[in-house]
């Protein structure tokens, strides 16, 4: 198909292809094994919406969708889906060789795709166009470091977290079955900038957008669950209870499997 629209990463009037936003590989895991997706509404009440909407949209030229899906992408969904690899050790999860730079830049080529989406289902996520092209200028060099001592980890740090049900309502598979859409949390206080988050596999991304002015803060300041530039990589385990929007969202889910059983 033909568009005439310009690649949004090297800009080229190439054909575009058409883009997931949330990597393919997880629609098709889901789709094989009925797993669920849902989207959380933010603000306020937060209701679940049951969907299997897997969209799509021209943003990228066949060379730029194949050397994220090549450098990125194929390290970055094998990590989280290839269980022998992972041992656990008490409240965590290890893995190791972990490939930092590789993991860190494939989770901002998502938030980067769903920033600069056109879709509706993703107008909630936009992060300016002055951090839409420094996120794409690191993804296009393959690079965190924006100068001189300051990396783009300074400012959006990332925290991975294992997702269980500590209660045992809800089993490990059903966990890892269920993906959650892209969304964000404003923090209370204005310094504590704004959370990006999506969960797929059991696990659940957070980035933290920092507002922080002091740049010593900035660069010293390490988040719970943070991913850093170690080969070994500890991830901690956390009840799904712990985080609201999470568990509003399962237990939304449930009510609406409960109403669609009764039928
Ligand atoms: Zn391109």
């Amino acid at each position: 198909m033909v568009t005439d629209k310009n690649c949004r990463m090297c800009n080229a009037s190439e054909t575009l292809q058409k883009s997931h936003i949330i990597p393919r590989s997880y629609f098709k895991s889901l789709k094989d094994k009925r797993g669920q997706l849902f989207s959380v509404t933010c603000g306020g009440t937060s209701e679940a919406k049951l969907t299997n909407s897997d969209p799509k949209e021209y943003l990228l030229c066949r060379e730029c969708e194949q050397y994220l899906s090549e450098i990125f992408e194929r390290y970055g969904t094998r990590l989280l889906k290839d269980r022998r690899k992972v041992k656990r050790s008490g409240d965590c999860v290890i893995f190791e060789n972990f490939r930092f730079k590789e993991f860190y830049l494939y989770l901002i080529s998502i938030l980067w795709r769903a920033s600069i989406s056109g879709l509706s289902k993703y107008k909630h996520i936009n992060l300016g166009d002055e951090i839409n092209h420094l996120l794409c200028h690191c993804l296009r060099e393959n690079k965190i470091k924006i100068q001189t001592s300051l990396r783009l980890d300074h400012f959006f740090k990332i925290s991975l977290i294992r997702i269980v049900d500590k209660t045992g309502q809800i089993d490990e598979d059903a966990i890892r079955k269920t993906m959650i859409d892209l969304n964000f949390e404003r923090g209370e206080k204005l310094d504590d900038g704004i959370l990006y988050y999506f969960m797929v596999d059991g696990f659940l991304i957070l980035y933290h957008f920092s507002s922080e002015k002091d740049i010593h803060t900035v660069r010293t300041k390490k988040n719970f669950a943070q991913i850093l530039n170690k080969d070994r990589l500890y991830v901690p385990i956390s009840d799904l209870g712990d985080f609201k929007q999470l568990a509003d969202g399962f237990s939304s889910l449930t009510k609406h499997a409960v109403k669609h059983n009764k039928r």
